[in-house]
Formats: C-alpha cells, structure tokens, sequence
C-alpha cells in the first residue's frame, strides 16, 4: 500500500538543522503515527512521503518555506513574568511554551529578559530554517473512520482520543 491522503503511517525520523540534531523519534522509542492529509505533518514533509510504502527510508530536505514558514517582522511581543511560567528561569534563545487564552499551546523564543517583563518572538523556533529529515517508514494502512473524524492518527494501544 502506498503512502497518500487518509492513510495512516507509522515513522521513525530525524529532524537535523544547520547540522545538528534538533529532534529524534529514536529518543522516544516510539513511532510517529500520523493520519496524512490532514495537516498532522509539515507540508514538505508530507509531500515526501506521497506514494512511499513500508519499509522504505528516505532523506528529505525541507525548504523553510515548506516547513515551519519563513521568519517573520514584528512578531516580538511583551509579556508582564506573571503570565510566563518559569520566568525568572528564562534567557534569551531559550525557546519555551505559552498557553493560549484561546486554548492550545505555542513555542516561543525568549528575545529579552527585563525585570517585569518577558520579549517573546512569537515566530516557530524553527521558522526560516531549512529543515533535513531522515525518515524510516514503518507501517502504511487505511485510516479507520474514527480516524478520518478525528483528523489524526490512533497509534496501537491508545486510548481513545
Ligand atoms: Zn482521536
């Protein structure tokens, strides 16, 4: 079965930038499930994976502009410590994670550190980067219909979610 939209794949990857590993699912022992097709994946990532099947590996260099977006002006913003977890902890280039009124999470890099407030580049941490994944595809199957109604991948033994 080949890889493509509303199919289910399991992978191991590597994400390196500039050289150095930024991230590994070797680290976690687990496989990636993802649902392809429904925005689960960078789209240059999941471009690359269109008609691949099990068992294969690739290498897939991922333009910024297909993965995390270019860097963009004026996203700095300040924030008063009291609404930053682990404030007094942070410094510049650290990359840490907001909650959002509107719900959900966001990564941010720490740009300034004052003494009541907090400079945040609201950009991905890795916009602007070109990005190189090793990937090693697992397992390729047909999403089951909870799947497709959830928009995401069930790995095995998960419970529903
Ligand atoms: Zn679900």
């Amino acid at each position: 079965m080949k890889a493509g939209k509303d199919k289910v794949v399991s992978l191991h990857y590597t994400l390196t930038v500039d050289g150095e590993k930024m991230e590994s699912s070797h680290d976690r022992e687990e496989r990636l499930w993802v649902l392809l097709g429904h925005g689960q994946l960078i789209p240059g990532l999941e471009a690359a994976l269109e008609g691949r099947e099990a068992g294969e590996t690739l290498e897939v260099a991922v333009a910024a502009v297909d993965g995390y977006g270019e860097r963009q002006e004026g996203q700095i913003q300040r924030l008063s410590k009291k609404y930053v977890p682990q404030a007094n902890r942070l410094k510049p280039g650290m990359v840490t994670v907001l909650q959002l009124k509107e719900g959900g999470q966001r990564a941010v890099t720490v740009h300034k550190v004052g003494m009541s407030a907090i400079d945040v580049d609201l950009n991905h941490p890795m916009a602007g980067k070109d990005l190189h994944f090793d990937v090693a595809i697992g397992e390729v199957r047909e999403a089951t219909d909870e799947e497709l109604k959830h928009g995401h991948a069930h790995p095995p033994g998960s419970a529903a979610h």
